[in-house]
């Protein structure tokens, strides 16, 4: 049974990486049948930001990829806060301190500053690993009788991870395969802080230990991690889960981690919703709020490190979990690129069910205070193609709602000769006389006339544009005309020509 995780810190507004991240996750669970946990890791209280968890849940929610288990879903392994599980941590310290795969380091931090600068000075850096232990001040080097000794005082500790020396570790990620590292290299990570709080390190590991995650899918930042995670395993005697590490996702000119700074100067958002800062009330624009779908954000998503190795770019949800494939996951870095982000956008806004157009358009013209009795359905279907957004709708069909009472200037220069507002005249006559007002009985009628008169077309169909819509732009004519009607296209033109 697939068992995957989402385990985001709530330190602030989740970025689209974080929502990648969380995808890719909900992806592989849902393929496989498996489940999808959100756990919040909020051991960091220094970093906490309220508001965060509620922002991580409603931008899952608003990308339609909720989680199955996680805070007010309990499936079993509850719970999914780890401020939640804070007792539960330090048995597991305690257990690796009891096999001698961790120890107590008394080291106070201006101690550690001090050995840093002395290192600094030789032109060496300090770890605190095999090299050095022994010179300082932790359970290895002192004798047990004053390491009790200390801990009866309340001297503050912290557990650290005794990494073992000379181990030529092979490590395997199923995007990156096989790496391997000589565990001399690195150093002994704190498990443990001195208020009484696990490290990221620890919590991660053994949460993912009870809650019985099957694959670990997250970002390349963590990968540096990895050898620990996996001797955190060994020493616990824990099989491991697979691992996965998602490549990073670029700025759009391809050099460097894309931040939030590249969307604020490039006017792209790189968040899913908006979020205002709790302490600065700066905020931040969001693609929900700047009218993306969800669907387009979705798709943008999985191909910031995926690619279905087909030629097909647009894909639904549901499509995506049946394609998805971790072994289809690329190492080399994923360059955002927000062109394309519309570009998925114009073409899910095409996709989408009218229906949503024209609930939307509704919601603007109340916002508006305009009634109409014109069929929406037959104005989104008309003006729909040049949208991308919602917005749009409205821009390019407000002239069918209301009658124009400007008119472009440049346009009516080369439209309006000395016999046109005879011609007009002519042609109300022409429309007054038709019963049949479909699109298709407009156009015969009038472009059988214009035939008739040997004139040309645009000596008609631009004055007639410039009255129906105010300028040279808009949709077809005649399904202009079977929309509005006789009677408000005759006033149109009468408009223009009186
Ligand atoms: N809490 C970590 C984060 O904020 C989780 C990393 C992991 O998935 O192991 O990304």
């Amino acid at each position: 049974n697939i068992r995957v995780r989402f385990a985001p810190s709530p330190t602030g507004p989740l970025h689209i990486g974080g929502v990648r991240t969380a995808l890719y996750n909900y992806l592989f669970a849902k393929k496989h049948q498996g489940t999808f946990v959100l756990r919040i890791e909020d051991t960091d209280q220094n970093r906490f930001v309220p508001g965060a968890e509620k922002y991580i849940i409603d931008a899952l929610d608003w990308c339609n990829i909720p989680y199955d288990e996680g805070p007010e879903k309990d499936g079993g392994f509850g719970p999914y806060k780890q401020s939640e599980r804070k007792h539960l941590y330090k048995q597991y310290a305690d257990q690796l301190i009891a096999s001698g795969h961790a120890y107590y380091a008394f080291d106070s931090s201006e101690a550690l500053t001090a050995h840093r600068k002395d290192h600094e000075t030789k032109g060496k850096t300090f770890i605190y690993n095999w090299h050095n232990r022994e010179k300082l001040s932790n359970s290895l080097s002192l004798s047990p009788e004053d390491v009790q000794k200390k801990i009866n005082a309340g001297d503050e500790y912290v557990i650290r991870f005794k990494c073992p020396t000379d181990e030529n570790l092979l490590l395997t990620d199923e995007v990156r395969g096989s790496m391997k590292i000589d565990t001399n290299v690195l150093d002994d990570k704190i498990l443990f802080k001195s208020d009484g709080m696990p490290t990221y390190h620890l919590a991660n590991i053994v949460d993912d230990h009870l809650m019985k995650i099957t694959h670990v899918i997250r970002g390349e930042e963590w990968l540096p991690s990895l050898a620990l995670h996996v001797l955190l395993y060994k020493a616990f005697d824990w099989t491991p889960p697979t691992f996965a590490h998602l490549p990073l996702i670029l700025k759009p000119n391809g050099k460097g981690k894309l931040s939030k700074s590249d969307g604020i100067t490039g006017g792209f958002p790189v968040f899913p919703l908006q979020w205002t800062d709790p302490k600065t009330k700066e905020i931040v624009s969001g693609y929900r709020e700047d009218e993306y779908l969800s669907e387009a954000v979705v798709n943008m998503l999985a191909f910031l490190g995926w690619n279905p190795g087909t030629e097909q770019e647009l894909f639904s949800l549901k499509e995506l979990i049946t394609d998805f494939d971790l072994t289809r996951v690329h190492k080399a870095g994923a360059k955002f690129d927000p062109k394309k982000t519309t570009w998925f956008q114009q073409q899910h806004f095409q996709l989408a069910d009218v229906v949503l157009h024209v609930e939307q358009l509704k919601q603007l013209l109340a916002d508006k205070n305009i009634t109409s009795s014109l069929d929406l359905t037959t104005v989104v279907n008309l003006v729909k193609e040049r949208a991308v957004f919602f917005k749009d709708l409205w821009n390019l069909s407000s002239f069918l709602f209301i009658a124009p009472s400007e008119y472009d200037e440049k346009a009516t220069k080369k439209a309006w000769k000395e016999d046109t507002p005879a011609l007009m005249h002519e042609l109300t006559r022409i429309i007054n006389d038709i019963t049949d007002l479909s699109a298709e009985n407009v156009s015969n009628i009038i472009k059988g006339w214009i035939t008739a008169q040997e004139i040309g077309f645009g000596k008609i169909m631009m004055p007639l544009r410039i009255a129906l819509v105010g300028s040279l732009q808009g949709p077809d004519l005649f399904e202009i005309i079977a929309l509005i009607g006789k009677e408000e296209t005759i006033k149109r033109i009468e408009n223009t020509i009186e």
